[in-house]
């Protein structure tokens, strides 16, 4: 018979299957050495007390457990059938393409950028040579900003679709099982490329087509629906059915929109700073120890603070990680992070952003109705990180400590950022109702979390990327624009996700909603 037990072990015993299944077994009032199997269900870890422990539920059994399979989806042939266009290779675009074959449509996927190999080399420009590829770099080609991402697959979107299966399907293609497991599942940026790549390969394998070096400049609209696309050789794309999926960092696509009179919205985002510490900093706060139990991974912190009617909180935190140069143009400078799969870098860096809700608190112009008021506001700050660390891709940067005081930083700390950072006032580089709240967040998040505040930590301009400034409006139950029938914004760009899992899960529910449209015409 099979049962379910919930253990609390300490990390050493955790990571030894022997033990587990011994603890597994008393916990089930088994007799030692009865057990035929067990399997790890959940993994937590419990830093609260001084001495961390791991949190596992096992299921055990005096039987074989089946060993659980994670198949890739039922992909049968689609040439031949309706075609979908989607425009976009991103988590949204890549989700939405193979859940059209599982429906029986025919995914062409058109991306501006290059597959994950050749992209790899423009990364490389980005890092040494500080030029930027406005068709591929951190945030566009193959995968879209997941290739290159973090790849942490927390979400808090469980109402919004099938968490565990898009978990899943990423574990058929490739990601390790441990992430169905863990409460904080990480797959780290050097997996992410191979399975991206068995993705796309997958979908082309079933006849679907992924179109690189494809960028959609043109849209095709003939009396209130959308035909399809065209792209920036003039050549044209053509279906019923229309998906964009182009990620918060497409301006031109949001520029595009408006130009063909297809309603955008404004709506919240958020900007501010990386920040960077030692990892040991963190550790040692988080794991109240001096030196980190080898059994542990590196800490992580999720902290938030309300500033004057705003929120000022931690965000996409990268234990053992790197700070990332994610511009999508040459004359900007913007941040985010990622880990290897190992998290094994001397740094614990952290977006730690501001709402920018202009109605809210911030008190701004009446042109922050403008929907794409929001993308300027960025624009200002990633230009004004791009002047001030050289006119190239090296960012500005303050230590933590000195941003909190006010203060020029004379040296700097060494830093993961590949490109270089330069010492600059952030206090008084970014926008004052930014900085503002910045320097009462990190003030509180220094009561919160022992050590945090400290000079050798050190902030890098300018986290402007986090989310999308714009949304582009839908019918909740078609998802298709109320302004053109056939086009289904999709992911994080249009407004429906923030974060690959949510992304993922919004290109599914669109290729459902397509399915749906076509079933009720048949
Ligand atoms: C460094 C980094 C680390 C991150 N870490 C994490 C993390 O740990 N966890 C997490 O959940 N999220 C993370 N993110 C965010 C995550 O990657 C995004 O939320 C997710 O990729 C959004 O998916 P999407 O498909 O909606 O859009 P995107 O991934 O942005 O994909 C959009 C695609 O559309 C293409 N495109 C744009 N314009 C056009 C056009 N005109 N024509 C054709 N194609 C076009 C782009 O090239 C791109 O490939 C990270 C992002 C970055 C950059």
């Amino acid at each position: 018979m099979e049962r379910i037990v919930d253990i609390v072990l300490a990390p050493v015993e955790a990571a030894d299957p022997v033990l587990v299944r011994q603890a597994a077994e008393a916990a089930a009032s088994m007799k030692r050495g009865t057990a035929a199997g067990s399997r790890i269900l959940k993994r937590s870890i419990d830093a609260r007390s001084k001495q961390p422990r791991i949190r596992l539920r096992v299921a055990v059994s005096d039987a074989a457990l089946i060993e659980e399979d994670n198949p890739r989806p039922a992909l049968r042939p689609v040439s031949g059938a309706p075609a979908v266009i989607i425009v976009g290779a991103g988590p949204a675009g890549l989700f939405c393409a193979l859940r059209c074959i599982e429906h029986g449509l025919r995914p062409v996927v058109l991306e501006r950028g290059k597959d994950v190999r050749a992209r790899r080399r423009d990364l490389a420009a980005i890092n040494k040579l500080h030029v930027v590829d406005p068709d591929s770099n951190y945030c566009f080609g193959e995968g879209g900003a997941g290739t290159y991402s973090d790849g942490k697959l927390y979400t808090r979107s469980h109402k919004r679709g099938d968490v565990e299966g898009v978990l899943r399907t990423l574990v058929a293609f490739g990601a390790s099982p441990d992430i169905l497991v863990d409460a904080h599942p990480h797959i780290g940026t050097n997996k992410l490329p191979g399975i991206i790549t068995a993705m796309r390969e997958a979908i082309e394998g079933a006849g679907g087509e992924v179109r690189f070096n494809s960028r959609v400049t043109g849209l095709i609209l003939e009396r209130g629906a959308m035909k399809g696309v065209i792209l920036h050789d003039g050549t044209s794309a053509e279906a019923e059915s229309t998906v964009i999926a182009t990620g918060h960092s497409a301006r031109d696509v949001f520029a595009l929109l408006r130009d063909h009179g297809l309603r955008i919205e404004r709506k919240d985002f958020a900007l501010g700073v990386r920040v960077e510490h030692p990892q040991h900093i963190i550790d040692r706060a988080q794991y109240h120890c001096e030196a980190r139990d080898p059994y542990l991974p590196p800490a992580s912190y999720s902290l938030v603070q309300q500033v004057d009617g705003l929120g000022v909180y931690s965000f996409c935190m990268c234990p053992g990680g790197i700070i990332a140069p994610c511009a999508t143009a040459q004359e900007e400078v913007v941040t985010n992070g990622w880990s290897p799969s190992k998290r094994n870098n001397p740094f614990a860096n952290s977006g730690v952003v501001v709402t920018i809700n202009p109605a809210h608190a911030l008190s701004l112009p009446d042109e922050a109705a403008d929907p794409l008021w929001g993308v300027r506001y960025q624009q200002q700050a990633e230009r004004a990180a791009w002047q001030a660390g050289g006119r190239r891709q090296s960012a500005p940067a303050q230590r933590l400590e000195d941003f909190i005081q006010g203060r020029h930083s004379s040296g700097l700390p060494e830093c993961s950022y590949p490109p270089g950072i330069v010492p600059w006032r952030l206090d008084e580089l970014l926008p004052p109702e930014v900085a503002r709240r910045l320097r009462e967040g990190f003030k509180a998040f220094g009561e919160k979390l022992r050590g945090y505040r400290t000079n050798e930590a050190v902030v890098v301009a300018v986290e402007s990327r986090t989310s999308s400034p714009v949304r582009v409006p839908r019918d909740p139950i078609t998802l298709q624009h109320a302004d053109a029938r056939g086009f289904y914004p999709c992911g994080e760009g249009a407004g429906y996700a923030g974060g690959i899992v949510s992304a993922a899960m919004d290109g599914q529910r669109v290729a459902d909603a397509i399915k749906t449209s076509y079933s009720a015409r048949a």
